[in-house]
């Protein structure tokens, strides 16, 4: 294994790359036109840091690329391709592109070469003159909708999409920072032909206009030809250096058709996931209403309850734990930053206490959330030894929109500790306190919240407060139409409670994969360490778009999942050892 796997092994992602051949160097082809060097020289831009910025990442890579001009572009479309190799032509930031070396790139797309393209590449013509977005659209089927100035912005992140063949070292929706630059941002657009593999927004993943129309980096094929295509210029990639290499890592991975393959993030059928909770506490009662929209639904949700409160309701919370997933929400409505850990750990053992006075089992719930979202790495060391297995923290608590293991004690193995679920999503108290009026627009944002996030194949976390699900409150009224939109059967959303996202996030941990390619052939060792998991599944990401798979064994079922991807499915898991050769054809 080279040391970029293994090193790469210790992601919470745990996804594996390939043991391949390093590129060989006429493979990645660097166009540089004279051309360009002037119009941006002559706009006051640093045309050698393009240049620079490409030849260090390429060699953080491992990767050799070969410069070519335009005398070269044209040699090359004149020569006969040899072989049936895949190879990419990389145009990075190439805003001047002649008549000529247009026609040249068009003669090579033709033979089904890969183009890979960034930023404002082919905006102008010899003479300088603006030609628009056409050569964008015309080879990466992305329509450019607008230019951003992130000098305007209070910090902007590059959001990857989770899942697809450019981001498969890359969690869905991590904030991948981008400093303010001089150069605008494109925000494109895929069309019926491309998808999207990341888009832009802010520390909570809003942008300021609608997700989908806040696109960063698109990948298509057609006519035989890979086309990748960044709306984000070179000179942003060192402020988040380790991240755009990985972007870039998989991203040059796919145009050289290099398959890849990784472990889904969710049981198979299932796209993304969603937590729907209630903080349950004043108002107790009001769990109600929740309960019967769930119910009526088949859904199952978790009730954090404020322990001194639900004594109070013993009826509620046994309906609560008869059928869904009680948890804590501390005895008293305080914060617990900064408590002392003793202090902490007599919380938490008293909440327990008053739980279980109503429904003995509830003792030994697996689930908190700190009141008010206030709590520090002492909460989750209290949490875990008292057997709490999973915490509902904040927006802050993940980087990405996946679970992540807490990281509050550093020598704990990693399925000993801490499951923890970010709140990804706004919840009822921010939407409330928005200068908005109209109710019904206000709620509709948590309808395009939640499909943001299963946009990103992610993991959406909404938190209600009983007390602003009274009979007729407006978060009450809205609510029907929330359920009913995330559980279109076509959408696979897996809507569950917080101890399944757990208990699963834990499981999927414990299996690893390695995975070795040789001609027309990948061999998956999977070695699960834990019990039978069922509905496991891979992606794979494939060399071409059609080829097909053939599996070694009848337990496992071949999904398609779109142009690029099929997913292998197991019913179920076993543990130990299993071995599966893919033919690819
Ligand atoms: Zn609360």
């Amino acid at each position: 294994m080279r040391p970029a796997c293994s090193l790469l092994l210790t992601f919470a992602l745990s996804l594996l790359c390939l043991v391949m051949e390093p590129a060989r160097a006429q493979q990645l082809l660097l166009f540089q036109n004279q051309s360009t060097a002037e119009f941006m020289g002559q706009a006051g831009a640093d045309v050698a840091r393009t240049a620079k910025t490409w030849s260090a990442a390429l060699a953080r890579l491992g990767k050799t690329a070969k410069t070519v001009d335009t005398a070269g572009l044209q040699a090359l479309r004149q020569q006969v391709v040899e072989g049936k190799e895949a190879r990419v032509l990389i145009l990075p930031s190439a805003v001047v592109l002649s008549a000529s070396e247009r026609e040249s790139i068009a003669a090579l797309v033709n033979q089904g070469w890969s183009i890979f393209g960034t930023w404002a590449v082919g905006s102008r013509d010899e003479k300088f003159a603006w030609t628009g977005y056409s050569f964008i659209e015309d080879n990466f089927n992305t329509n450019v909708l607008a230019d951003y100035d992130l000098a305007k912005t209070d910090g902007w992140f590059l959001l990857p999409v989770g899942e697809t063949p450019l981001t498969t070292q890359l969690a869905a929706g991590l904030r991948i920072y981008m400093p303010k630059i001089t150069e605008r941002l494109l925000l494109v657009q895929p069309n019926e032909k491309a998808a999207l593999a990341a888009r832009g927004g802010d520390w909570v993943r809003q942008a300021t206009m609608s997700a989908n129309k806040a696109g960063l980096v698109t990948y298509s094929e057609a006519a035989g030809a890979r086309r990748a295509f960044w709306g984000v210029p070179e000179s942003i990639w060192d402020t988040s250096r380790a991240q755009f290499d990985q972007l870039l890592g998989s991203t040059l991975s796919w145009l050289l058709r290099e398959p890849q393959v990784i472990k889904g993030n969710w049981p198979h059928p299932y796209q993304s996931a969603l937590l729907i909770e209630m903080d349950t506490e004043d108002q107790f009662a009001n769990a109600g209403n929740l309960l019967n929209m769930l119910e009526s639904r088949g859904l199952t949700g978790t009730f954090y309850s404020l322990t001194s409160v639900a004594v109070k309701h013993a009826e509620v919370v046994k309906r609560i734990a008869a059928r869904h997933e009680l948890a804590f929400h501390a005895e008293v409505h305080d914060g617990f930053k900064d408590l002392p850990l003793a202090e902490q750990e007599r919380r938490m053992r008293s909440m327990q206490t008053q739980l279980g006075t109503i429904v003995p089992a509830a003792s030994k719930a697996t689930g908190f959330r700190a009141p008010l979202e206030s709590f520090d790495s002492n909460t989750e060391i209290a949490m875990r030894k008292l057997g709490l297995k999973h915490h509902a923290g904040s927006p802050g608590s993940s980087e990405s929109t996946l679970p992540v293991f807490s990281n509050a004690e550093a020598a704990v193995p990693l399925q000993q500790r801490l499951v923890v679920l970010p709140r990804t999503m706004l919840d009822d108290i921010n939407l409330l306190q928005m200068g908005v009026s109209d109710p019904s627009r206000k709620f509709n944002l948590l309808i395009s919240q939640a499909n943001d996030i299963h946009q990103l194949r992610g993991f959406g976390l909404l938190s209600v407060h009983s007390q602003y699900f009274g009979n007729d409150m407006p978060l009450t009224k809205a609510f029907p139409a929330f359920l009913d939109s995330v559980m279109q059967p076509t959408r696979q959303t897996w809507v569950t409670h917080a101890t399944a996202i757990e208990q699963w996030w834990r499981a999927k941990e414990q299996v690893n994969l390695q995975v070795t390619a040789s001609a027309g052939q990948l061999n998956l060792d999977l070695t699960n360490n834990a019990a039978p998991l069922a509905q496991f599944k891979v992606i794979v990401m494939l060399p071409k778009s059609a080829t097909t798979l053939q599996v070694s064994s009848p337990a496992v079922k071949i999904d398609r999942l779109d142009d690029q991807r099929v997913a292998l499915v197991w019913t179920s898991l076993p543990s130990g050892q299993t071995n599966l050769s893919i033919r690819l054809r």
